[in-house]
């Protein structure tokens, strides 16, 4: 008998109609002899709703509450599936993450899984249950809490209890067919990829490519669980993502796909001295912020010499923190001022391929060029390229970049549901 772990995302689940197919397809693959254990999202756009709820009481609320409040998604959505799966005669039992052993850290909103001990869910399997477990949330040992994972962090739920039950599969469902070289909602005709290493995957997760949440994929990759990404709408073979970039021969596909990334912020501080030690001034502040910054560019001051102009990236739920921290400390670094920029896009080309293609920067470029976007940052690592852009040009550049390395294939890639949001 396998054990199978099946993530369920909101757009899965998003009414009462779709709780019901879901729970179907749970008793089929429990029909065809597997365990199965079934993480589970919020329904459609809950967690959006009960966030937007928390602002409309509180312009900030307590970490603790909220995490209270956004749990609470999770606990509709298992217990339903629950139910529905009963009704079609199957044995369903639900776990809350506290419950099913998900152990975090107390950083609220965004705790981190430091160990997974689920002596419930392996003992309501033993009895022959179907079990549910409500993904994106744990319990910190330290301080009792319950904790949230971050936003889309049902899928680390997912990857860590496949790692700690010993899954033989882990099965990501979602919306789309799989993953695309670049998001079906914004280019059409995005093709599926069959398969993708962890080290691809991982670049578009932290592009923005939301099909998988970052963590989760740096979990996989971390205790070696291939990843199987698919529709929970049809019986399409969906995307594998295993495997390391050392296994990838070199002049296999050099590109693997486009990401973006509407969620970060552009700052700039200007007139900075131009002498050592002021950049480690100005991102000492940033870091006692505990603030994540992304892409760096430092260049002469349009203001005259002796001094720089420093831009970087940081995601927006961060820029009132960094703009106040870096003002304080104005005269001692003694910069100019900091402007602050929300109107920014990034994008992103990943592939293993380029390693060994000196080329690909000059298309990338080319292309955008050709398309009349401007890029502000550019930034790379050994498989990526990325540029921030404006918010308003975004769309065009990925379609462009897609285009200019011929990604488009002749099928329209099909969104089965989901808002976007
Ligand atoms: P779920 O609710 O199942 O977790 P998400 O909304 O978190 O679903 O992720 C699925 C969405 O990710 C898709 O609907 C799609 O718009 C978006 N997406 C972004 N980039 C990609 C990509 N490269 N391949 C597939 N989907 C992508
Ligand atoms: N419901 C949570 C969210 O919307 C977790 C998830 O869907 O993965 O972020
Ligand atoms: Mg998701």
């Amino acid at each position: 008998m396998a054990l199978v772990v099946q993530k369920y995302g909101g757009s899965s689940v998003e009414n009462a109609t779709r709780v019901k197919r879901v729970a179907e397809r749970i008793v089929q693959t429990r029909k065809a002899g597997n365990d199965v254990v079934v993480v589970v999202s919020a329904m459609g756009d809950t967690t959006d709703e009960l966030l937007d709820l928390a602002g409309e009481v509180s312009p900030q609320p307590d970490p603790r509450e909220l995490d209270m409040l956004v749990t609470a998604g999770e606990r509709i959505s298992m217990s339903v599936l629950a139910m529905a799966i009963n009704d079609l005669g199957y044995q369903a039992r639900s776990f809350t993450g506290s419950q099913a052993g998900m152990l975090t850290t107390a950083a609220h909103g965004d705790a981190r899984i430091v160990d997974v001990t689920p002596g419930r869910v392996q003992a309501a399997l033993d009895e022959g249950y179907i079990v549910i477990v409500a993904g994106f949330q744990g319990v910190s040992p330290d301080t009792k809490d319950i904790t949230s994972l971050g936003r889309g962090g049902s899928d680390v739920t997912a990857v860590a209890m496949a790692a700690a039950l010993k899954a033989d599969v882990c099965e990501i469902y979602s919306d789309v067919d799989g993953v695309y070289t670049a998001d079906p909602r914004i280019v059409p005709d995005a093709q599926k990829l069959d398969d993708i290493s962890f080290e691809e995957m991982l670049e578009l997760a932290a592009s923005g490519a939301k099909i998988l949440y970052l963590r989760s994929v740096e979990y996989a990759r971390r205790y070696g669980i291939p990843l199987h990404v698919r529709s929970s709408y049809s019986n399409k073979p969906g995307t594998i993502v295993s495997g390391n970039l050392e296994d990838i021969p070199m002049e296999q596909a050099l590109i693997s796909g486009v990401a973006h990334d509407r969620s970060e912020a552009k700052l700039t501080v200007t007139r900075v001295p131009d002498h050592p030690g002021a950049a480690a001034q100005i991102f000492e502040i940033i870091a006692e912020a505990e603030i994540d910054i992304d892409m760096i560019v430092q260049n002469v001051s349009t203001a005259g010499n002796g001094h720089t102009d420093i831009s970087f990236t940081l995601p927006k739920t961060d820029g009132d923190k960094a703009v106040k921290q870096l003002r304080k400390k104005q005269e001692k670094v003694g910069f100019e001022k900091v402007i602050y920029d929300e109107n920014v896009g990034k994008l992103s080309l990943v592939g293993a391929g380029m390693r060994s293609h000196p080329g690909v920067t000059a298309t990338f470029c080319q292309a955008l060029a050709d398309a009349d976007v401007n890029i502000e940052i550019i930034s790379t690592s050994e498989i990526r390229i990325s540029v921030v852009c404006r918010d308003s040009d975004l769309n065009t550049a990925v379609k462009a970049v897609h285009d200019a390395f011929e990604l488009g294939g002749e099928e329209e890639a099909v969104v089965y549901a989901g808002t976007g949001r």
